[in-house]
């Protein structure tokens, strides 16, 4: 099938690579030419871990393009999808623009019938919307489908070959068939093709994101209660997963939520619900306490240091929102770095992929550490804000040689408490009582 991809940022570079990868003509557009140039010579744009042997391979096979010419880049398409930003705008809900605006052009352009698939996280009645504006330039038939896209950075690759479920909002038989037939060879293992009006499919990607995010906040508040009843949230949390109902995943309490997809999500459906005089009560709270949760650290470490961090100098290890991702968007870590900073403290930080994306927001106001180890020389204490592998079972023999107190300050729960407490670290975490 000939494909196409508007915007070939995180979803559209993976989306456009994996439907090369199973025998598709893909042709991704976007409008930073500089991108495009990076992508066209050969050179990965995101870190993705297994993205860049497909890149490569369907590179070199002659099955990915990329232009930043629309009409060029839609002309042989069958299926345009539409991976574009759609940032909270001011009020808080999701701004339409880039999608409208393509649409529009779309419109202007089309010749004949084409499947067009909003792929990114937009509000129910967008499709409507988008159908809407095409048809104002557009005389030849198409049909605008609902394809909400489920992928987790860090294991996107992984998750679009073989995702959990797909699903298909559409009432065209026609689109519908399309749909079927190129995602068949994702989902040979049985997974489900779920197909449904689109209304529904585009409320289903904000229900996902903002159930997820509620079992985050959820378990932030038992960890905040078990620190003040002297509770193991690990304990908690083991017993509470051992449920099948509850289930094992997304338990892990920490400092909050971040990336371009959950607090963006989670105020846009907030916002949806405003629109149709509902107040969303549970996610107004899930919002709150992620916001407080970003900087739950903090008093720990002001605590620490009797409310006086001038002068004081940090490690950080951990800027990305996540682990495997380079990917900063509402980064805690950014959060911990304004605030230490404003609190007149200098940080050295470290990240395995996500610095240079650091650099180009917070520039020079931190160090950035070649090695993780270097990060420490003369700091005061350490603090984790990402739960990189490499970060589980670090040398702590140079961890207590180089940090100028033993202080470590964990806020994705790395270790065990009895280890660090053996160990002779200060050790806070999140949840559980602190030692030392
Ligand atoms: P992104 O910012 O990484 O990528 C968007 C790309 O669109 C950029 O490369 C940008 O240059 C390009 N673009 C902007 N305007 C354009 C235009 N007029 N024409 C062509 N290209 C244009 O965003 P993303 O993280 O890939 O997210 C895209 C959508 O997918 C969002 O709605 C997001 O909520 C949703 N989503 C994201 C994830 C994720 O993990 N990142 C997962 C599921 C869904």
């Amino acid at each position: 099938m000939k494909i196409s991809v508007v915007g070939t940022g995180y979803v559209g570079l993976v989306t456009g690579t994996c439907f090369a990868e199973t025998g598709n003509d893909v042709v991704c557009v976007d409008i930073d030419a500089n991108k495009v140039k990076k992508l066209s010579s050969g050179q990965v744009t995101i870190y993705e871990p297994g993205l860049e042997k497909l890149f490569e391979r369907n590179l070199k096979e002659g099955r990915l393009h990329f232009t930043t010419n629309l009409a060029e880049g839609i002309a042989d398409a069958q299926v345009i999808f539409l991976a574009l930003p759609t940032p909270p705008g001011e009020d808080g809900s999701a701004d339409l623009s880039y999608i409208l605006g393509v649409a529009e052009q779309l419109g202007k352009i089309l010749t004949d019938y084409k499947v067009i698939v909003d792929k990114s996280t937009v509000p129910v009645g967008t499709a409507e919307k988008v159908r809407a504006v095409i048809a104002k330039h557009c005389k030849v038939p198409f049909d605008v489908v609902s394809n909400p896209e489920f992928l987790r950075e860090g294991v996107a690759v992984d998750d679009f070959m073989k995702p959990d479920r797909v699903v298909i909002g559409t009432e065209s038989e026609r689109a519908r068939k399309i749909m079927g037939d190129l995602y068949a060879p994702y989902v040979r293992q049985g997974n489900p093709v779920i197909y449904m009006d689109e209304k529904s499919a585009e409320l289903t990607k904000y229900a996902a994101n903002s159930f997820l995010a509620t079992k985050i906040s959820f378990m932030n508040e038992i960890a905040i209660l078990c620190e003040k009843l002297g509770a193991d949230v690990d304990m908690v949390r083991r017993g509470i997963g051992s449920d099948e109902r509850i289930g094992k995943r997304f338990l892990f309490p920490g400092i909050g939520y971040g990336g371009s997809c959950f607090p963006k999500d989670v105020q846009a459906l907030v916002k949806s619900s405003e629109e149709v005089s509902y107040d969303f009560k549970i996610l107004n709270a899930v919002m709150d306490v992620n916001e407080k949760q970003k900087l739950f650290l903090l008093p720990k470490i002001e605590a620490y240091f009797n409310n006086d961090l001038k002068g004081k100098h940090f490690a950080l290890w951990g800027l990305a929102f996540k682990p495997n991702t380079d990917d900063i968007r509402e980064a805690p870590a950014l959060y911990i770095i304004e605030a230490l900073t404003k609190a007149g403290a200098t940080v050295s930080v470290f990240d395995p992929e996500a610095m240079p994306n650091v650099r180009g927001v917070v520039g020079d106001i931190v160090t950035y550490a070649e090695h993780q180890y270097d990060s420490l020389e003369n700091a005061d204490a350490l603090i984790i804000a990402t739960e990189w592998s490499v970060f589980r079972t670090p040398d702590f023999d140079k961890i207590k040689s180089s940090l100028k107190n033993q202080v470590i300050f964990d806020g994705r729960n790395l270790f065990e408490v009895s280890r660090m407490q053996e160990l002779g670290f200060h050790y806070e975490s999140v949840g559980r009582t602190p030692v030392n």
